[in-house]
C-alpha cells in the first residue's frame, strides 16, 4: 500500500462529492459488478449533464490492469480539474458544450484493491478460475484476436472466452449503448508511449494518420509540461499483436482508440513521479477532448477525397488535393520533418481554400511529410486526416545521398557477464546500458560504405536507431546513451566485453539522449556536426565505419535494469530491413578544376572593333568602350554526367593610372552577340558575373576574379548541354559627370595572365536509369508477388518498390517499403491480400535518381 494513491472507496466517495457539488456537471453511476461485488463506477462529464449522451463524447478507462494505478489515480484528478476551472475556462466550457467525457476510472476494482492491498504487482481480475488459480487478464478477454489457452496462471490469461468476465460485458455494454463514442483512450503504465488500435494487419488503414496525430498532439503537450518525449507504435506485423484488448474492441466499433502507457514504472512515486504524470496529462486529455467534435460518426465535414504529390525538386514540392467545392470550407497543411509528429499551429504552413498547393524554400535531400484536413470556417469542425504523403526533396546539384545499413556480422551487443557475446551478433536486439545480471552492456555497429567515394566530402550525416521496446526496459529517469565512433587502428574483438569496453573513442556524435527521450516507435537520430563529419570520413578503415553506442553503467537501488533496447533487424526478433541501424550520409566529391581559354576577345568602341585587346573605360567623347570575350564548353566532359558546381572568371590588370570613379562590370551575356557596337549596346544580359569593381581597387590587386552566382551557374550548366559558346562582356560605368578618355587594359595574350573561365565540375548523372520493364503482379503460396526486369544500363544500382493504399506514390518515400536491391522480384510478406493498394517500383542510380515509377494496381478480388 502506498498512502498517497487512493483506495477505490476514496475515489467513490471523492466521485460522490463532486456530484453532489457539480449536480449540473457530473454524474455516477454503477454499470455493473464484479465478482467480489464492487460497482464498477462510471461518471460523465458534460456543460449539460441532461444532453451529454446527444453530444459525440471521449471514453476513458484506467486501470484495467490491477497494478498499473495511474489510470485510477489521474481518473481523479482529471475529474477534478475540470470541474473546478469549467465555470472559468472559456476553452473548457466550449470543448464540454461540444463533448461530453466519459470515464471508468478503474475498470478491474477488485484486482486493484488486490494490488493495494496485498500482492503489489497483481495484473489480472479476482475470477476464480475452475483449476483453483486466480484471474483473468481482462485486456485479453475481449474477442477481436481473441487467443484461447488453459494455461490459467499465465499473467495474459484471457479467460475461457470473450467477454467472459463481468468487468468486460459491462465495458461492452456500455460502449455498444453510447454510439456517440468517438475517441477511447485506456490509461495503463509503464513505458511513455501511446498504442493505437492496430488493426491486426500489415497496412495502414484510412485512420491511422488519425490516430497518429491524435496521439502526437498530446504527446506535445505532454512534453510541454516537462520535456519528456512519448513514442507512438502502431504494432503491426511481424510484431507481436495484442489479442482481446479493450483497444481492439473499440476500434471494432468505429471509436478511434489508443492505450496510453504512462510513467517509468507500475507504481511510480507519488511525490517524485506521479504528481509529474498527472500534470502531464492533463492538458493532453483536454486535447483529445477538443478532438472528439471532429470525429464524430455523422459529421458533415468529410476528409479530402485524395491528396497528391505532383513535383518534387530539391527544394519544393507541389501537392494537390480533390474536394468537392464549398465555400465555407477550407483546408489546413502541416508540414514536419519527421513521421508521427504533432500537427498544430507551429507547423500549419497554410490555409487555403485552393485545391493545390506549392511548398518552397525547403532543403535538399530532406524528408518532409505532409497532412491535411478540410475545416468549415462557420463552425470551426474540422474533418479527419487524409493518409500522410512523405517525399524526400531531390539532391542539390552538387549533392549524392547514400542510406548505409548497419551490416549483420559486425553488430550486436556485448554485456559484461554474458559469455556468449559472439551469438548477438547480427541476431539479437540492441541491448544498451545496465541489467543486475547481464551488467554493462554496448551496442557495437559496423557500417560497410564502400559505395562512398574516396575523395567524398560528407556535408551531412545522421545516426538512427529503432528503439524496439521501452515497456519492458523500465527506464528511469536517469543517464544518457551515447554513440561514439571508434577508431579501428586500436580495436580489438568487436564481440568481446573488455575489448569493447577499452575502444578508443574518436569522439561521440550528435547530441546525448537523455532517458526521458527513450520510447518507441519513432526513430532516434543523432546528427552529425561538421566536424563530426570530417572524423566520420577519416575514421573509414577497409571501407567500414564502427560505432559504439553506450548507456548508464550504474543501477540505482531497487532496480534492475536501466536498458534500453535497439532493433538490429536481423533475426527473427528483428523487424526486417528498414528497421535496421542506419547511417544516411549527403556528400559531395572534390571538383574537377579546369581553367578555359578565350576563343576571342575584343575591345568595341564607337568607331572600332580591335582584335586580342582588352580595353574598357570612355572614349574622347564619353562613349563606352567595351571588351567582349567568348569561350567554348566542349572541352567539357558531357552534360548527362556531369555538374558544374563552382565557375568564377579571372582577369589581369595593366597600366593603371587613372583616379577617375569608373567601375567596371561583367555580364554574362547571350553568345549571339556580334562583334559590332550596335550589337553590343543592345545585348541581352543574363546576369552581371560577381561584383563590379573601381579603377582605384584595380592598381591594389592586379587580379580581379567575378564569382558566378547560382543562376548563372544554372544557365552556365544549361549552356553545357548544347557545348555552345557562351560571352561575356566587360562594361564600364560612371555615377558623376561624364567622364572622357580614360580607359584601363588588361592582359590579353600572356597566357599566365590573359582572361581565364575557371570551371570545377563534378561527374554525376542527371537523369535517372530507364524504368523496370516486364511489371507484374502474381501470387505465390498466399501472398502478392511483385517481378519485374531491370534495365540493363551500367548506371543501374537498384530498383526499389514500395506499397501504398492510398495514392499512387510519386515519391520513392510515399508509402511501405518493401524492397531496395538488384533483384527482379519481391514478395509483399506480410501484406493484405483483401484490399485494394498501389505497388510503385523505382530505378535508381548512384545519385539517386529515381525513375518515374511503373505503377501496378492490386484489386482485391
Ligand atoms: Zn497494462
Amino acid at each position: 500500500m502506498k498512502i498517497l494513491y487512493r483506495s477505490y472507496d476514496d475515489s467513490t466517495t471523492i466521485f460522490k462529492k463532486l456530484e453532489s457539488e457539480y449536480p449540473k456537471y457530473f454524474k455516477i453511476e454503477s454499470i455493473g459488478q464484479t465478482w467480489e461485488k464492487r460497482d464498477i463506477n462510471l461518471i460523465t462529464i458534460s456543460k449539460n449533464i441532461k444532453t451529454a449522451n446527444s453530444k459525440p463524447a471521449l471514453f476513458y478507462t484506467g486501470t484495467i490492469h490491477a497494478r498499473e494505478w495511474i489510470g485510477h489515480e489521474l481518473a481523479i484528478e482529471f475529474a477534478s480539474y475540470v470541474l473546478k476551472n469549467l465555470e472559468t475556462d472559456p476553452t473548457l466550457q466550449t470543448y464540454l458544450s461540444e463533448s461530453t467525457i466519459y470515464m471508468v476510472p478503474c475498470a478491474n476494482p477488485d484486482g486493484y484493491e488486490y494490488s493495494r492491498n496485498h500482492f503489489s504487482f497483481w495484473r489480472k481480475n479476482r475470477r476464480q478460475n475452475m483449476d483453483g488459480t486466480y484471474g483473468v487478464d481482462l485486456n485479453r478477454n475481449f474477442p477481436i484476436g481473441f487467443v484461447k489457452s488453459t494455461n490459467t496462471s499465465s499473467n495474459v490469461y484471457g479467460g475461457p472466452e470473450p467477454f467472459s468476465e463481468p468487468e468486460t460485458q459491462c465495458l461492452r455494454d456500455f460502449v455498444l449503448a453510447h454510439p456517440n463514442i468517438t475517441i477511447a483512450l485506456d490509461y495503463h503504465s509503464q513505458g511513455n508511449v501511446f498504442f493505437p488500435a492496430h488493426d491486426f494487419r500489415h497496412e495502414d488503414t484510412i485512420d491511422t494518420i488519425d490516430m497518429n496525430i491524435l496521439c502526437a498532439n498530446m504527446a506535445e503537450e505532454i512534453r510541454k509540461i516537462a520535456g519528456r518525449e512519448y513514442g507512438i507504435h502502431q504494432g503491426k506485423p511481424p510484431a507481436k499483436l495484442i489479442s482481446g484488448s479493450g483497444r481492439e474492441f473499440y476500434y471494432s466499433q468505429g471509436i478511434l482508440s489508443s492505450v496510453v502507457e504512462v510513467g517509468t514504472r507500475n507504481i511510480s512515486d507519488y511525490m517524485e513521479d506521479m504528481n509529474e504524470n498527472i500534470r502531464e496529462h492533463i492538458p493532453a486529455l483536454i486535447y483529445a477532448l477538443k478532438e472528439v467534435d471532429n470525429y464524430s460518426k455523422n459529421s458533415p465535414i468529410q476528409r479530402v477525397n485524395s491528396f497528391d504529390i505532383t513535383e518534387i525538386g530539391s527544394n519544393h514540392v507541389n501537392l494537390k488535393w480533390d474536394y468537392k467545392v464549398n465555400k465555407d470550407i477550407y483546408f489546413e497543411i502541416f508540414r514536419s520533418r519527421s513521421d508521427k509528429h504533432y500537427c498544430n499551429t507551429s507547423n500549419l504552413i497554410t490555409k487555403t481554400q485552393s485545391l493545390e498547393f506549392s511548398d518552397i524554400n525547403l532543403a535538399s535531400n530532406k524528408d518532409y511529410f505532409y497532412n491535411i484536413r478540410a475545416v468549415n470556417k462557420k463552425t470551426n469542425q474540422k474533418s479527419p486526416f487524409y493518409p500522410q504523403i512523405r517525399v524526400r526533396t531531390s539532391v542539390e546539384y552538387d549533392e549524392y545521398s547514400r542510406t548505409y545499413y548497419a551490416n549483420a556480422k559486425g553488430t550486436g551487443y556485448v554485456a559484461e557477464n554474458l559469455n556468449n557475446n559472439p551469438k548477438h551478433f547480427g541476431v539479437n536486439s540492441l541491448f544498451v546500458g545496465v541489467d543486475e545480471n547481464k551488467g554493462i552492456s554496448y551496442a557495437v555497429i559496423s557500417v560497410n560504405v564502400k559505395s562512398l567515394p574516396k575523395n567524398a566530402l560528407i556535408k551531412g550525416a545522421s545516426f538512427n536507431l529503432y528503439p524496439i521496446n521501452r515497456v519492458s526496459t523500465t527506464i528511469e529517469k536517469y543517464g544518457e546513451w551515447n554513440v561514439g565512433l571508434v577508431n579501428q587502428e586500436t580495436m580489438g574483438d568487436i564481440t568481446n566485453f573488455e575489448d569493447v569496453d577499452n575502444m578508443e573513442i574518436i569522439r561521440y556524435i550528435g547530441r546525448p539522449t537523455e532517458s526521458h527521450q527513450l520510447t518507441q516507435g519513432i526513430w532516434r537520430t543523432w546528427s552529425l556536426s561538421g566536424l563530426e563529419c570530417l572524423d566520420l570520413k577519416k575514421s573509414i578503415v577497409d571501407d567500414t565505419i564502427v560505432l559504439r553506442v553506450e548507456g548508464p553503467k550504474e543501477l540505482r537501488i531497487g532496480r534492475t535494469k536501466q536498458m534500453m533496447q535497439w532493433d538490429i533487424g536481423y533475426g527473427k526478433y528483428g523487424f526486417g530491413l528498414s528497421y535496421r541501424p542506419r547511417l544516411e550520409l549527403t556528400y559531395t566529391i572534390e571538383p574537377t578544376v579546369v581553367a578555359l581559354y578565350p576563343k576571342s576577345i575584343h575591345t568595341v568602341s564607337n568607331s572600332e572593333v580591335i582584335d586580342d585587346v582588352i580595353t574598357a573605360g570612355f572614349d574622347e567623347k564619353g562613349n563606352k568602350i567595351y571588351s567582349t570575350f567568348k569561350f567554348n564548353l566542349s572541352s567539357l566532359p558531357p552534360y548527362n554526367n556531369t555538374m558544374i558546381t563552382k565557375a568564377y572568371f579571372e582577369l589581369n590588370s595593366t597600366k593603371i593610372y587613372i583616379k577617375d570613379d569608373i567601375r567596371f562590370h561583367l555580364e554574362f551575356v547571350d553568345e549571339n552577340i556580334e562583334k559590332s557596337y550596335k550589337d553590343i549596346t543592345n545585348r541581352e544580359v543574363i546576369q552581371n558575373v560577381g561584383y563590379d569593381i573601381s579603377a582605384n581597387e584595380l592598381k591594389n590587386n592586379q587580379t580581379q576574379y567575378f564569382v558566378f552566382d547560382s543562376f548563372s551557374e544554372i544557365i552556365l550548366n544549361e549552356k553545357l548541354k548544347n557545348k555552345s559558346d557562351i560571352a561575356f562582356v566587360l562594361k564600364p560605368t560612371s555615377a558623376t559627370k561624364i567622364i572622357k578618355d580614360k580607359t584601363v587594359s588588361w592582359e590579353a595574350s600572356n597566357t599566365a595572365l590573359c582572361p581565364k573561365l575557371i570551371i570545377e565540375y563534378i561527374p554525376k548523372r542527371r537523369l535517372p536509369v530507364e524504368q523496370v520493364t516486364n511489371a507484374q503482379l502474381s501470387m505465390e503460396n498466399g501472398k502478392i508477388k511483385v517481378t519485374w526486369n531491370n534495365p540493363k544500363d551500367e548506371d543501374f544500382t537498384g530498383t526499389k518498390v514500395i506499397k501504398n493504399a492510398y495514392r499512387k506514390p510519386l515519391s520513392a518515400q510515399d508509402g511501405q517499403k518493401l524492397y531496395a536491391g538488384v533483384d527482379e522480384y519481391t514478395l509483399d510478406d506480410f501484406g493484405a491480400t483483401d484490399i485494394d493498394k498501389y505497388y510503385a517500383i523505382f530505378t535508381y542510380d548512384d545519385v539517386p535518381n529515381y525513375s518515374k515509377p511503373i505503377i501496378l494496381e492490386y484489386k482485391a478480388k
